[in-house]
């Protein structure tokens, strides 16, 4: 079982802003540097797909295709079974890749928080939704309500929009207070300003509510209404689609496979970027939901610091300090509402790959004993849907992980546990 070897100074996990800056920042320093993606597209989740990048975008992948690098796209990396060595699939083979530095800039997913009704077709997390609309997918005169939290629901409703979507309403389950003290904070960053206010100037007309929220989705086979509440009064909104995402959670499953330490679910890391494990770095999302601003410029931090070039990191430390204050704004001022842990009933499942409902979870101490007596987590998500959703309803944290990280294949496994059993072997544990 004989497979290709890859061998780098420095391999980069992740190719959104995080990960294409900490590349260049130590390709730049003359290290041998991989970047490995599993998508075909570099860029991450804002920058996705080749048509209409923005100009910081295409600067980016500029500046990293001249930088020496080598790109390992389409490539996933399941596990990290030894120090120096992680396991991956590419074109349905494994691979393994050795490093002496590693950088994860892994980003984040969007949360879906069940409610009655939230599997129905027709709903999806809006930054999805973006992303199928981006590549083609019809939207053309269809209903839309965007729900759930964060600014990403403006820059999806002003893409839908553009995409010829018609927009019934944008419900934000954030109080109007915060929403605004949140804009009066955007004056420190003029960029994110200008930003915000392109894209209300694409949503003129459509209703930005705040402080509202969904209780229940209705339709057969599709969606055909979603019923909304302010706390107050109910009321019933006829759709097509139905966007709704709650944030973000941060793709800490690769870190903590690394054994890296998580502090409130985010990877700890010090003012270098640095892990709790000795060699292994982590920018953008898995430490702290920032925006595309703040992931650049902890990349570049972790690149500089991982290729031996101090004086360059610490340059970029106030400018991070500046982002962090943004990164902590929006964590306050998106802040989830306690009424959001009482949507689902009991019948409503939280599990949708196994088909687990809440009151069956609920009969469970904790996600691994959960896990363990309903086959919740097991399905293709591995959790990343119904884990961090059982986290918000019922305080669950996840341990540990086990490896594969993403889904993969059997001969990838049965590899990544005999190159552990050889690394082993070879240091005599
Ligand atoms: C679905 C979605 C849509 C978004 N859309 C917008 C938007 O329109 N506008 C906006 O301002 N912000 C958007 N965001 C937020 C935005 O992604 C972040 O603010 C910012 O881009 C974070 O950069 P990053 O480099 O930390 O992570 P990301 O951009 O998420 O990049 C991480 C990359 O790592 C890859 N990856 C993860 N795990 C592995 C693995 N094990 N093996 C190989 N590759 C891996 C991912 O596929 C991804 O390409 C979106 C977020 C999500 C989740």
């Amino acid at each position: 079982m004989s497979e290709p070897l890859l061998e780098f100074e420095t391999v980069v996990v992740g190719g959104g802003p995080a990960g294409l800056a900490a590349a260049c920042a130590a390709a730049e320093g003359g290290r041998r540097v991989a970047l490995v993606d599993d998508t075909p597209w570099l860029g991450g989740q804002i920058w996705r797909g080749q048509k209409g990048r923005p100009r910081q975008a295409l600067e980016w992948i500029g500046r990293f295709q001249r930088c020496g690098a080598t790109l390992l796209d389409r490539t996933s990396v399941i596990a990290a079974p030894h120090p120096g060595l992680l396991m991956a699939e590419c074109d349905a083979q494994a691979r393994e890749i050795r490093y002496t530095r590693l950088i994860l800039a892994t980003g984040a997913r969007e949360l879906f928080l069940p409610f009655p009704g939230w599997t129905l077709p027709g709903i999806m997390g809006p930054g999805g939704m973006q992303s199928l609309v981006k590549n083609g997918w019809p939207a053309q005169g269809r209903r839309v309500v965007v729900a759930g939290s964060g600014p990403l629901l403006l820059a999806v409703a002003a893409g839908l929009r553009k995409h010829g979507a018609k927009v019934v309403c944008i419900a934000e389950q954030a109080p109007w207070r915060k929403v605004i003290g949140f804009g009066f904070g955007l004056l420190a960053h003029p960029s994110k300003l200008c930003q915000g206010a392109q894209i209300k100037s694409h949503l003129l007309g459509v209703s930005y509510r705040c402080g509202v929220w969904p209780l229940r989705a209705e339709g057969a086979a599709q969606i055909r209404s979603v019923t909304l509440t302010n706390g107050q009064s109910t009321w019933t909104e006829p759709c097509d689609l139905l966007a709704c995402a709650f944030g973000l959670v941060p793709n800490v499953e690769l870190p903590l496979a690394a054994g890296c330490e998580l502090k409130e679910g985010f990877v700890l890391v010090d003012s270098w970027q640095a892990t709790s494990v000795k060699g292994i770095y982590c920018a953008g999302e898995p430490t702290g939901v920032g925006g595309a601003d703040c992931a650049l410029v902890e990349g570049q931090i972790a690149g500089y610091a991982a290729s031996h070039q101090p004086a360059r990191a610490q340059a970029l430390f106030a400018r991070r300090a500046s982002w962090h204050k943004f990164r902590a704004a929006l964590a306050s001022a998106f802040a989830l509402r306690p009424e959001l842990k009482s949507l689902a009933a009991e019948d409503t499942l939280l599990c949708r790959c196994e088909d687990i409902p809440l009151g069956r979870m609920r009969q469970h101490d904790n996600w691994r004993d959960a896990k363990l007596q309903t086959r919740c987590g097991m399905g293709p998500c591995q959790g990343r849907v119904c884990g961090a959703a059982a986290k918000v309803l019922l305080g669950w944290g996840m341990e540990s992980v086990r490896p594969p990280v993403l889904p993969a294949r059997v001969r990838s496994l049965i590899l990544g546990e005999m190159q552990n059993a050889k690394c082993k072997m070879q240091n005599g544990e």
